[in-house]
């Protein structure tokens, strides 16, 4: 009899490659130890105010990359939904990412942009030319004062170490801007899907030949019972952890109700330490389209992840790389299985991203097993 394949995880990574292996004809089975598919994307109606709540914090899809847009529209309906983002720091509220609204409001000016741009270049440090760390990236493109109000205060309560400790890579995810566009993300599509990220992720697996195991653990030692594993949980769990635990960041959310409009915006960062938590998030807001009198919101908090707990972020410092690189030489050597996603590759994944990936591997195996038919 002709083997399955095995997809563990049921977030983005392991529901479009059993999408796209299903549709080839193939028989998946996707093993989900949580109660619920979608991963950290997760979504749910609140009972009591009837919000769409971000079960695991807030995601909002937003991608250049036309498959991939294609791809999530087959599948949900997508709702015209912009993040801006509000930034609370020293008592004022501004706008992020920096924009020429920030850069006045914050100096007392009325700078044009260029001017605003002469300005910025004179306060960065010249003198950091090639920025490794979080710090020498802010220093160089911001200046010390922006960095302290907006970045640096906020990346210690997100990371739990100094910005001098982390890569610069995390602060290119925000751009600096010299207009009045206070859209936090630069791509060309961007949305929410109508009836959450579940229902989307239920659509996507709703293939014949697709069984999901909900609250199912899939231990390594089964892997010889399927003709392939893709693998999207915790790359240093399927080795047992052989090599030492990667780190994480996981994040607790403190749940609260209100009615009306609680803070008048989706996001607000706090972004110095008058507050403990680095944001909160008021749900309703996330999907514009639905009225609702009551309200929902998350005040995050971020901390070290221990044993039982959620992974959300890995860490990546420099010191871990050699522990990861470890791990991706013996991840290589594993036969017919593949690592896939935030997890399963250990990276700070956005979900397009992830969903193109996905994509891409679902067609090399589907290519390879062409091309074992034909010899
Ligand atoms: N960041 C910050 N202040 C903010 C928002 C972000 O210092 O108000 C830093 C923080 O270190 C964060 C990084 O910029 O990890 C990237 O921000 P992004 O919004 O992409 O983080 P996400 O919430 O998507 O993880």
């Amino acid at each position: 009899m002709q083997k399955n394949i095995a997809i563990v995880g049921a977030g983005f990574s392991g529901a479009v490659i059993a999408n796209q292996l299903a549709k080839a004809g193939y028989t998946v089975e996707i093993f989900e130890s949580r109660p619920h598919i979608a991963g950290n994307c997760h979504s749910e109606r609140d009972a009591e105010t009837g919000v769409m709540v971000h079960i695991y914090g807030p995601h909002i899809f937003h991608t250049d990359i036309e498959r991939v847009w294609e791809y999530v529209n087959r599948y949900s309906r997508f709702m015209p939904y912009v993040n801006r983002v509000k930034a609370i720091t020293n008592n004022s509220v501004y706008t992020l990412p920096i924009n020429l609204l920030t850069i006045n409001q914050f100096f007392g000016k009325t700078f044009r942009p260029a001017e605003a741009q002469a300005f910025l270049a004179s306060l960065g440090d010249k003198s950091i030319e090639n920025p490794v760390t979080f710090e020498d990236q802010a220093l160089r493109f911001v200046g010390r004062e922006l960095y302290e109000a907006f970045f640096k205060t906020y990346t210690v309560k997100q990371w739990g170490m100094q910005p001098t400790e982390l890569p610069a890579s995390i602060l290119k995810r925000l751009p600096v801007r010299f207009n009045y566009d206070d859209n936090y993300f630069a791509h060309k599509y961007q949305g929410m899907p109508e009836d959450g990220y579940t229902a989307l992720v239920e659509k996507i697996i709703d293939v014949p030949g697709i069984t999901v195991h909900l609250n199912t653990r899939f231990d390594p030692a089964q892997k010889g019972d399927y003709a392939h594993v893709f693998y999207s949980g915790p790359i240093d769990a399927w080795f047992n952890h052989a090599e030492g635990r990667l780190p994480y960041r996981t994040l607790d959310f403190e749940v609260f109700r209100d009615t009306g409009d609680y803070q008048g915006n989706a996001v607000i960062n706090y972004c110095d330490d008058s507050q403990p938590y680095t944001r909160i998030t008021e749900h309703k807001h996330f999907s514009p389209w639905e009225k609702h009198e009551k309200t929902l919101m998350y005040k995050e908090y971020s901390r070290q992840c221990e044993e039982k707990d959620i992974p959300y972020y890995p860490i990546r410092q420099a010191r871990d790389k050699q522990q990861l690189e470890r791990y991706v030489n013996v991840a290589r050597e594993e036969p017919n299985v593949t690592f896939v996603g935030r997890l399963g590759t250990y990276r700070y994944l956005d979900m397009d991203v992830t969903i193109n990936e996905a994509l891409m591997t679902a067609d090399k195996f589907l290519e390879c097993a062409k091309g074992n038919e034909r010899m």
